[in-house]
């Protein structure tokens, strides 16, 4: 018999309880910063040094983070599950592979990594990078966070999607599903006949399109579900 593929989307919700802050927390570092201010290639373009000193301190607050019950559930989902599992993540921490998930595609960049605006080369980020940092490779002061910025292609697409067109399960936990194409993913795993499952705080705007809610908490609701699909 062969094992339902699973496809595993995660957002900021997850690591909620984590102690980072998701984007819509009130007095959280999104709170005090304009969308177009920090996360877009013009906000850079306009004002590095903010933009430096914002992943800065994300990094800094990231690294003194742990995972909890919902990445470690997903973690052994991975070990023990004799099917394939994807885990995709629309976050920048480092709290799955953490927790100890080998597979992880940050389809929006992570904080530990360095790009170059120049040449594309990437490298690990130092703890605090710096305006004007030289690339490795090319040599060029062109050094900037590799993380996806609003108007910017996502990384790993071709993957996801391929991968997506083939799963038997698809489930989305801790994110609104406000920003594509991420929020999409739900409609192309019903339309190849997935079943899809939402775990999440409050209902996403995409609720209505999964077939299956499991409300609450991501550490209760996830490590719940995980123990599902290995008794089946
Ligand atoms: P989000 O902050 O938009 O949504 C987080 C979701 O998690 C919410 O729906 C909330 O109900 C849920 N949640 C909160 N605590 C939870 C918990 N303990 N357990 C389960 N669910 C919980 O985050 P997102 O969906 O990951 O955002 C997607 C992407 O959009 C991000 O990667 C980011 O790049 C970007 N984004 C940026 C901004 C911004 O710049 N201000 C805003 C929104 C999204
Ligand atoms: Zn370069």
């Amino acid at each position: 018999m062969t094992h339902p593929s699973i496809v595993i989307l995660t957002g900021a919700g997850i690591s909620a309880e984590s102690g980072l802050g998701t984007f819509r927390d009130e007095g959280g570092l999104w709170a005090q910063h304009r969308i177009e201010d920090v996360a877009t290639p013009e906000g850079f373009a306009r004002n590095p040094q903010l933009v430096v000193d914002f992943y800065n301190a994300r990094r800094a607050h990231a690294a003194t983070a742990t995972p909890n019950a919902a990445h470690a559930a997903l973690a052994r989902l991975e070990a023990e599950y004799p099917g394939d599992v994807l885990l995709v993540t629309q976050n920048v921490d480092g709290l799955h592979e953490m927790a100890g998930s080998q597979r992880v595609v940050h389809m929006h960049g992570a904080l530990n990594g360095a790009l170059c605006a120049a040449c594309d080369h990437r490298w690990p980020a130092p703890l605090e990078m710096y305006v004007g940092q030289a690339c490795p490779s090319c040599g060029q002061p062109t050094a900037r966070p590799d993380i996806v910025w609003f108007g910017e292609i996502p990384y790993h697409m071709d993957e996801i999607q391929e991968t997506l067109s083939r799963a038997d399960i698809f489930a989305a936990i801790g994110t609104s599903g406000n920003v594509y194409p991420a929020a999409g993913f739900v409609q192309l795993a019903s339309h190849v006949g997935a079943k899809t499952v939402e775990m999440n705080l409050d209902p996403s705007e995409t609720v209505a399109l999964f077939e299956e809610t499991r409300p609450g908490k991501a550490s209760e609701t996830v490590p719940l579900w995980v123990d599902s699909l290995l008794r089946r």
